[in-house]
């Protein structure tokens, strides 16, 4: 397993998965992303984590916080291995918030992580509930970005560190060359768009 890229394992245990999806949007797409394929081999995930970790070594991070459910097992495995303490948020009546007592005092290293990252959208609220706390955020470290680099999480770009980045283009039915060559379909994805 040395030597292989964070692409690689993705690939490898199927967190990235390629061929025809029907995404609960209508839409179709040739790549889709499952992020437990991977969470679920705990090899693969400190393999990921630790590059994580090393790329944010040298910023003295004292917790690791991730959004729940993929963030909280990112965080315990990234915090194991930088030797910090790691907490999770989760949504309270829809909002993002610190619950079980974790706490984040002014001035606290921060490192946040996530899995896959889509819109952006989660890690935005994480990054509000830190800096609401006064906490330093030094960075934000992501397995997938699959928002083709567009996502906007209110700190600065330098600090934010995808092992993969994706674009994953969509087609609607109509217009769709998976369609028109006759690929079969999979329906995918329904659990995480349902609203
Ligand atoms: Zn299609």
């Amino acid at each position: 397993m040395n030597g292989q890229t964070a692409e690689e394992l993705l690939r490898e245990t199927g967190a990235i998965l390629e061929g025809h999806f029907l995404l609960t949007s209508g839409l179709h797409s040739r790549l889709y992303v499952e992020k437990f394929n991977v969470l679920q081999h705990p090899e693969y995930t400190e393999k990921l984590c630790e590059m994580i970790a090393n790329h944010f070594k040298d910023e003295g991070v004292e917790t690791v916080i991730g959004p729940a459910t993929g963030g909280i097992i990112l965080s315990q495995v990234t915090a194991r291995i930088l030797g910090t303490r790691s907490i999770f948020t989760e949504r309270e009546n829809g909002k993002m918030t610190l619950r079980r007592g974790f706490r984040i005092t002014p001035g606290e290293k921060v490192l946040i992580v996530e899995d896959i990252v889509t819109t952006g959208g989660s890690i935005r609220e994480v990054v509000d509930v830190v800096k609401a706390a006064g906490g330093d955020i030094r960075g934000i470290g992501l397995f997938v970005d699959r928002s083709g680099g567009h996502a906007d999480y209110g700190v600065p770009g330098n600090i934010v560190f995808p092992l993969v980045r994706l674009t994953v283009p969509t087609y609607s039915p109509d217009d769709c060359p998976l369609c028109k060559e006759g690929v079969p379909i999979t329906e995918r994805g329904s659990h995480h768009l349902k609203k």
